[in-house]
């Protein structure tokens, strides 16, 4: 969590005890007030209406504040995993969407019933001390004048040293007004903090963050430094971010945070789909063997393929060169047999269903457009527009360059043509194509192998990352933006 950001909770959280403080004190006035003044009834009774409108007054400033702050430190949460996700190399188009407008509702109603809580506490004091008074004053009537000041000097002090909030919770813990305020605030921005964050994560499609660490984490919290953790529950392998939280991670003035995690792993294995055109012509490299075991109609998924790609070959040929790009590696259009199986052998080991695997794969038709980094983006969006014109659907684009946790450098998009199918049309600058294709090729090939160590997988991929950065980026790169409409397929 940035520092800004707690900073601004501690603001909305300064606004209620403030709140809380004031009110109090003025409950205290009137009950003093009304100790001073003797022992007539009219007196107890218009203390007892007085503090009623106090906590009239309470209760409405509770709704206030819920209404006010929660969606303020929602928004907040929001706004940090854009930062995130934009700091990943992803752009976001999403607003307040219903979903945010339900759970800040949701929220809003939880802290709402909380600090209700409180008040009835008050309340309820407020009430005892009216009677306990109420009958002293009758007992004074008995008594005399000076057994009721006797007794309002006690009650003096006992409120000066407790106050009038002073109070046991279940538990057992002591609380007053301003320090029970302050911790369902300070519980409840946080759950609001970060749940907008979480949300925006998964409504992105991430699930998995990453817990901060600092020096002098408390003992609950020390557990969960540095692990990964999913946000839904839906990645399996991961212990849960409830689960964290039941255990006692971002409790009230914890310092942890999380950040957007990106598995490196994952990454690695879209960089082996990135050089997969270079792989199938790798003798030295196959999984034919357990290829065996899938029953998967790769024939009629690569006749498809050759039957529609003619058609957009000679599209393609047309527009890029219009456009000023360069086709390369045209005879590898068609993905092989091999490579095929290949990948849908390496996707099924990964846990994909069988017969999800082929619907997966998008590049069985595939092209690599170059141009230079000057012209890249305007070229880029040229061709797309030439495409969209000519009935082209643009159903996937990732750019990797503005990503920083992404060792690929290039811009991949996934297209459906015209006669249906789909197909993956990647752009490159030169730089950046031989990049990948020779330098990363010979890494990678080292980084795949069972035998490399760990060691030397940290090395190489290190290494991959320091070729990468090398890379110039094509100018006004950022405008390219991330859109996904394949996820859930
Ligand atoms: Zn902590």
């Amino acid at each position: 969590m940035a520092r800004d950001v707690r900073q601004f909770s501690d603001a909305e959280i300064e606004r209620l005890v403030k709140f809380y403080e004031q009110a109090e004190r003025e409950i205290l006035d009137r009950i003093n007030r009304a100790l001073l003044r003797a022992n007539k009834t009219e007196y107890l009774v218009q203390m007892k209406r007085n503090i009623e409108a106090i906590l009239q007054q309470l209760r409405e400033g509770n709704r206030t504040w819920c209404t006010d702050s929660i969606p303020r430190v929602y928004s907040e949460g929001l706004k940090n995993a854009d930062a995130m996700l934009k700091d990943a190399g992803f752009s976001v188009s999403a607003g307040f969407g219903a979903i945010h407008q339900q759970a800040v509702q949701v929220l809003a109603e939880n802290t709402f019933q909380r600090l209700q809580d409180v008040t009835q506490v008050i309340g309820r004091q407020a009430e005892g001390i009216y009677r306990d008074l109420a009958l002293e004053n009758v007992r004074g009537a008995v008594a005399g004048y000076e057994t009721w000041k006797q007794a309002a000097k006690r009650y003096r002090q006992q409120l000066a040293e407790h106050g009038v909030t002073g109070f046991k919770d279940k538990a057992g813990r002591n609380w007053n007004m301003r320090s029970y305020t302050e911790m369902v605030a300070r519980t409840t921005t946080m759950e609001a903090h970060l749940q907008g964050t979480a949300n925006r994560l998964v409504e992105q499609g991430h699930d998995l963050v990453k817990v901060s660490t600092h020096r002098g984490a408390c003992e609950k919290c020390a557990p969960w430094q540095g692990k990964i953790l999913s946000i839904t529950g839906k990645t399996p392998g991961y212990p849960t971010l409830e689960e964290a939280k039941a255990a006692g991670l971002f409790h009230p003035r914890c310092r942890h945070a999380y950040g957007l995690h990106i598995d490196l792993d994952k990454e690695i294995e879209e960089l082996e789909a990135e050089l997969d055109m270079q792989l199938e012509t790798d003798e030295n490299y196959t999984n034919k063997q357990e290829y065996g075991t899938i029953k998967i109609p790769i024939d009629k998924i690569l006749e498809e393929a050759a039957k529609n790609e003619p058609q957009i070959t000679q599209d393609m040929q047309r527009i890029v060169t219009q456009n000023g790009g360069r086709l390369e590696g045209l005879e590898f259009r068609l993905k092989s047999r091999s490579s095929l199986e290949e990948k849908a052998t390496t996707m099924v080991a990964g846990g994909v269903d069988e017969e999800n695997v082929l619907s997966g794969i998008y590049d069985v038709v595939r092209y690599t457009d170059i141009i230079d980094k000057q012209n890249f983006t305007s070229h880029y969006f040229s061709v797309i527009d030439s495409l969209k014109r000519n009935g082209y659907k643009v159903k996937r684009v990732k750019n990797t360059w503005t990503n920083k946790r992404s060792a690929y450098k290039g811009v991949n998009v996934v297209l459906e043509a015209p006669n249906g199918q789909m197909f993956e049309l990647q752009f490159h600058t030169p730089e950046s194509f031989d990049v990948k294709q020779n330098k990363m090729h010979k890494l990678y090939e080292e980084h795949r192998k069972n035998t490399t160590s760990e060691n030397r997988k940290l090395e190489l991929e290190n290494e991959m990352f320091e070729i990468s950065k090398a890379l110039e980026m094509p100018a006004g790169i950022e405008r390219i933006k991330n859109i996904d409409l394949l996820r859930g397929d």
